[in-house]
């Protein structure tokens, strides 16, 4: 059979440890088999990265610019002890804060949904992207402790001299401060990527913060979402017949426990730290998690929310098959070869996406898992696999 033919290229983002063997065994089963596979390869394993003082994260976070889609495994983040395993060099930053600080972008995460692994809340049928800012408010913050009495104060200087003086609190005694900020254009961004995702994806999108008690500051975000909205996406969204919903936080969270799912939720930075890991946990696992980070002009990078999989890696290392769960790496994989395929209108290449999907998921359904689904699967499962018999088995449904 001939292999389906790709149009240009995807920059191909390979990582560490357990997610570096998968990635491999991925390609080599269930994707050249069938596609004659155009990527870009950038190695972005800890030790290329040092040597590189890297560069290649910076050229691979070009590439995905460029091509305008990107698929990554997943990186070790040095810290002291990686210094020490690796023989490093330095501590090099996290490589997927640099390439979402050259996107600008935003990280977008989407549970993978199978019917033998039901969410924790029953109500829940359709899964939730969970959108969180990453840019500044208490991230980006300015404390201190005072131990005694004094009055606090913000004070604004603005580039022309001129001075804002607002007073905090006349403090009575020893307490807490803190000091915040955004920015119109990082808040910006983020709207546009939302909104942007939302319409790939089809869903609504709902946004909250708390501007009855915050005016001006959350006020601000829910007047730049609307303003972004109206004058960027609300034709877009009535043609597609999908709803931009803004509410309070407190109110989105209850509307979330009792809403079916199927929503883009766009959360400030705290909220979406919080929400997501809660989102997250209740869906299932977090094998079964994507991500993909948005630019507001529209670049997609795809990859597992999850790590390296390290504590399987040792034990891999130690020469056993590990059952370690490949689905979100697959996932990322689809999730890049079936944008490509939107934007170079090669509509065989994203049939071979939803194929590869559904032959994942069906053979999940069918009682046939790696031993993280074990405990969450209902009914219990039929056959615990190892890593690569569970992808033999896939490429035995896709054939
Ligand atoms: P992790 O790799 O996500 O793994 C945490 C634990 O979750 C694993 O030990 C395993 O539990 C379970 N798990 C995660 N993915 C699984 C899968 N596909 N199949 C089966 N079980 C899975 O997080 P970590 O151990 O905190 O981090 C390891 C390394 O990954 C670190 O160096 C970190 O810097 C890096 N990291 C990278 C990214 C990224 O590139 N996007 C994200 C997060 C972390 P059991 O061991 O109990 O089976
Ligand atoms: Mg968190």
């Amino acid at each position: 059979m001939a292999k389906i033919q790709m149009k240009n290229a995807i920059a191909e983002l390979d990582g560490d440890e357990m997610t570096r063997v998968l990635w491999a065994v991925i390609k080599e089963k269930l994707l050249t088999p069938y596609i004659d596979l155009k990527t870009e390869y950038y190695d972005l394993g800890l030790k290329a990265r040092d040597d590189s003082d890297d560069a290649i994260t910076y050229e691979a976070a070009e590439a995905i610019k460029r091509l305008g889609v990107g698929v990554k495994c997943a990186t070790i983040t040095s810290n002291a002890a990686r210094m020490a395993e690796y023989n490093l060099k330095q501590l090099t930053p996290s490589p997927n804060g640099i390439i979402r600080s050259v996107l600008d972008g935003t990280v977008f995460r989407k549970p993978i949904q199978v019917k033998n692994v039901q969410p924790a809340v029953k109500s829940w049928k359709k899964p939730f992207i969970m959108g969180r800012h990453a840019y500044g408010d208490v991230y980006k913050n300015c404390e201190m402790y005072v131990d005694g009495p004094g009055k606090a104060e913000l004070v604004f200087t603005g580039a022309d001299g001129k001075e804002i003086r607002k007073t905090i609190m006349e403090m009575k005694g020893p307490g807490v401060l803190q000091g915040m900020h955004n920015t119109d254009k990082s808040i910006e961004s983020f709207a546009r990527c939302c909104f942007r995702y939302a319409l790939d994806e089809k869903v609504d999108v709902w946004f909250a913060t708390k501007d009855t008690i915050s005016k001006t500051y959350d006020g601000r975000f829910k007047e730049l979402f609307q303003k972004i909205f109206d004058a960027e996406f609300k034709a877009d969204f009535e043609k597609a017949g999908l709803t931009y919903f803004y509410t309070l936080i407190d109110d989105a969270v209850a509307r979330v426990m009792k809403s079916e799912g199927g929503i883009l939720w766009a959360c400030k930075n705290y909220d979406g730290d919080v929400m997501s890991d809660m989102v997250a946990s209740a869906s299932g696992s977090l094998s079964m998690m994507t991500s993909v980070l948005v630019s507001p002009d529209g670049k997609f990078e795809y990859e597992a929310a999850h790590g390296t999989v390290q504590r399987h890696y040792y034990r891999y290392l130690k020469g056993e098959k590990t059952s370690t769960n490949p689905v979100a790496l697959i996932f990322a994989w689809t999730g890049a070869l079936a944008k490509r395929a939107e934007l170079d209108d090669t509509p065989e290449l994203g049939a071979f996406a939803k194929k590869l999907e559904k032959a994942t998921l069906d053979l999940i359904e069918s009682g046939v898992m790696t031993g993280d689904l074990k405990a969450l699967a209902d009914p219990a499962p039929k056959e615990i696999l190892n890593s690569w018999d569970f992808i033999d088995a896939i490429a035995a449904k896709l054939n």
